[in-house]
This record gives C-alpha cells, sequence and structure tokens, in this order.
C-alpha cells in the first residue's frame, strides 16, 4: 500500500483501488509503469505546455544545477537566470516597465498578491483597504488566502476561519462587480482578483466584453485588477498572458505553470509601476518581509528560459490561436451525445465538456466514471468543478492527435451511458 498522501484525492479510495504511476513522457504521450500509452488532454494540470521530454530544457536545468543549483536570493543576493528571466518577462508583460516577484507555485503566488495589494494600500495610507473580491467558480490555489477567495465551497470545508474581509460576485457579470465595490465602499477595497478563463472551476469563457468590463470598473473606483493567469499566462490563451490579447493593462499578473511547463516548479506575480512605487521609488517600505527560500530559484529560472526559447521558436501562442478552432472542431460532434449538454470553446487551447447537470443532479459520480473509463480508451482527462470534462492538452498537439482524444472520450462516454 501507498505511503503516498496524494493532494485532492479520497485516500480511502485510493488505498483501496490503486495508483495510476506515470513512469515517463513524450510529446503529448505518457506511459504507466505497466507498460500502457495515454494521451495527456490535460497538459497535466494545465502545465506542459511545450509536451514532454524536451531535452534543451533537461539540458538547461542540468548544466544549471552543475554549476549552480541554487542559492537564496534575499535581500541583494542574486544569480543571473534569474536576474535575466525577471527582464525577459517584464519586455513581454501585459503593462510597461513591470517587475517580476517569484515563488514556487501558483498558490504562493496568489498569497504574495494579496499581501502585496494589502501592503501597498497601507503604503498609501489607506489601511482600509483590505477587501478582497473574487469571483464565484474561480480557483486561485489551496494557500491560506487563495483557499479564502476561491470561488467554490468546496474546498472551504472543516478548516475554521478563513482570511476575512473577502467577497465574492457572479462570474460572468461587470455590473456586478461594480455594485459589490460600490457595496463595500471602494475606499475599503483592495483589489479584484480575476482569472481570465475560469479554469479547474469549469473552463468558464469571459462573456464578450466582460475583461474589459471588470478592468474598467476597478479602474474608474481606484480598485486595483490582478490578474490570475496560473493557467491562461505562457500562451495557452494564444499570446503570452491572456491579458495581453485582451488589452487589459492589469496591475498586477500571478503565474506559473506554463513559465517553466512544469518541468520545474516556479510561479511569481508581475507588479506594473503603480504598485512597484512605495516599494521601488519612495523607499516607503523599507524592506518588505515577505519572500519564500525558493524565490528565484536558478534551476527553475534556466528551465524557464529553454521553455520560453521553445514557445518563441515553435510560435506556440499562435498555435493555441490555431488550436481554439480544431479543438471545438474536433469535440463539436460530443454535444450530440446523450450525457454531454455543452461544449465551452473556441478561446484559447482550452474546453470544457459539461456533462448534463440533470444527469448529475441524480448522479453525482457520473463525470467521475467517464474520467476513469477514458483511461482505458487511452485518454488521461480530469473531471472540473461543476461536472465538466478538462481539456487542455499540450499547445504540441497535432491534429491527427485531436482526433485520438476526441474518439477516446466518446469510447468512454459510449461505455458509461
Ligand atoms: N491560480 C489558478 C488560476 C490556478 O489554476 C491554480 C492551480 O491550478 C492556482 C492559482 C494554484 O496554483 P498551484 O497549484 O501551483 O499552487
Amino acid at each position: 500500500m501507498t505511503r503516498f498522501w496524494h493532494p485532492v484525492a479520497d485516500m480511502q479510495a485510493v488505498s483501496r483501488s490503486g495508483e495510476l504511476v506515470i513512469d515517463r513522457g513524450e510529446g503529448c504521450h505518457l506511459w504507466d509503469e505497466r507498460g500502457r500509452r495515454y494521451l495527456d488532454a490535460t497538459a497535466g494540470l494545465w502545465y506542459a505546455n511545450v509536451g514532454y521530454g524536451r531535452e534543451e530544457i533537461v539540458a538547461a536545468a542540468a548544466a544549471q544545477m552543475r554549476r549552480l543549483h541554487a542559492y537564496s536570493h534575499y535581500g541583494d543576493v542574486s544569480s543571473r537566470p534569474t536576474t535575466d528571466l525577471a527582464e525577459r518577462i517584464s519586455a513581454f508583460a501585459p503593462m510597461e516597465d513591470a517587475a517580476v516577484f517569484f515563488t514556487s507555485g501558483g498558490g504562493e503566488s496568489v498569497e504574495t498578491a494579496v499581501k502585496l495589494v494589502r501592503r501597498y494600500w497601507s503604503l498609501l495610507d489607506q489601511p482600509q483597504r483590505t477587501v478582497i473580491i473574487s469571483r464565484e467558480r474561480a480557483y486561485h490555489g489551496l494557500a491560506g488566502y487563495g483557499t479564502s477567495i476561491v470561488g467554490s465551497d468546496v474546498f472551504k470545508v472543516g478548516v475554521g476561519p478563513l482570511a476575512g474581509d473577502t467577497v465574492r460576485v457572479p462570474w460572468d457579470s461587470a455590473e456586478a462587480l461594480a455594485e459589490a465595490i460600490d457595496h463595500a465602499g471602494p475606499h475599503r477595497v483592495a483589489a479584484f482578483f480575476c482569472e481570465p478563463i475560469v479554469g479547474a472551476g469549469g473552463v468558464l469563457l469571459p462573456p464578450d466584453g466582460y475583461l474589459a468590463a471588470a478592468r474598467e470598473a476597478c479602474r474608474e473606483r481606484g480598485v486595483l485588477f490582478v490578474a490570475d493567469e496560473v493557467i491562461c499566462g505562457y500562451c495557452r490563451v494564444g499570446d503570452w498572458f491572456a491579458s495581453s490579447r485582451f488589452g487589459l493593462d492589469p496591475d498586477l499578473v500571478t503565474f506559473a505553470k506554463g513559465i517553466t511547463s512544469g518541468y520545474v516548479p516556479l510561479g511569481g506575480v508581475i507588479v506594473g509601476t503603480a504598485v512597484q512605487e512605495p516599494f521601488w521609488q519612495s523607499g516607503a517600505a523599507g524592506v518588505w518581509r515577505h519572500g519564500y527560500t525558493y524565490s528565484g530559484h536558478a534551476t527553475a529560472a534556466a528551465a524557464a528560459h529553454a521553455n520560453l526559447d521553445i514557445m518563441e521558436r515553435e510560435g506556440l501562442a499562435a498555435r493555441a490561436r490555431e488550436l481554439e478552432h480544431e479543438i471545438t472542431e474536433a469535440l463539436a460532434p460530443l454535444v450530440e451525445h446523450e450525457l454531454v449538454s455543452e461544449l465551452r470553446s473556441g478561446l484559447g487551447a482550452v474546453a470544457g465538456v459539461q456533462i448534463d447537470p440533470a444527469l448529475l443532479a441524480d448522479d453525482p459520480d457520473l463525470t467521475d466514471r467517464v474520467t476513469l473509463t477514458a483511461r482505458e480508451h487511452g485518454i488521461l482527462t480530469r473531471t472540473l468543478v461543476g461536472g465538466g470534462l478538462q481539456v487542455s492538452p499540450p499547445l504540441v498537439i497535432t491534429r491527427a492527435e485531436l482526433g485520438e482524444l476526441a474518439s477516446g472520450l466518446r469510447g468512454a462516454l459510449d461505455d458509461v451511458a
């Protein structure tokens, strides 16, 4: 029996039914320990944007490890790959003259962003601006603040009091956001956290005009706009960031996953000039006592450079724009299936195949059975909050592989129906 306590798992069930032990990967495919081959429909947890087995990332990480695997970056200490990576990200960030604070993943990035916006307002003599607004169904990781602002209550069960001063708004209405800010009092609201596409909460695409209107509602009321691009960033939505694609000019961007395609854990927060000011220019902040042992880990930074090189050379942002059509085309026939009520797709290389909520009402485990059965058809997918199936393949997926994905999902749906 395993001694590995899996994340987001029912360990009684896992210890009874066993683990799926993934052994190796190549391109868009994975093999388990028994040698069975799967198509990875989700790019792991939305991170393997350049696919598996990319030798040049391995070589870059190994070379950096040989030279200097890491040295902590407290105070004025740095290492070259890290400093260069901050500059590189700043150059294509969706705001001018951005600075980059590194973390080890999405959860730490959200944590950093919440502390940063609150600290910012306190330095501007507005310490009462503590309210954080987020959207229903949104996912922001499961660290302390992330758990507090996540948009689905399933993540909050039984942990007692969470961080205060959080407000949740409908995921699809900029008017509701404006009203919520006005209701709380704009002078009390620190920031609005917004996943451009709600990912883990069901792949909910922003309604036309929503993102621009939400951004404007914040600007008009002096509220900071934080784009949580942990999923959307690094080409998944057809540009470096969804914020770039939608011209959002956010105050902060949180990122992780695609920055290294998951070869080494890395995340961060991109910070625009307004929020930088009391930390970088006026000096009001003095030492900001926030950071992590691995903030700016040199090996992670080296892996990120090699990963970004691949993205640039292979034009993966442009490829994601093609994929938004190709994925829709491949999956559209599934909507005819008796178990499926809707396909959400057409923006970036993400899609949600919704299992009919009317069926889920009587049979809440239905999507999980489809997900498990898909493995028998050689497809690794995942059940989203709300009962959809996640489709977010590596951006290097071919048309033929998309066909393989669609027919595997069809086979699983047929078996379960
Ligand atoms: N924010 C968003 C939008 C995410 O999708 C995720 C993870 O899926 C996170 C934050 C948390 O990232 P991590 O799991 O690396 O802590």
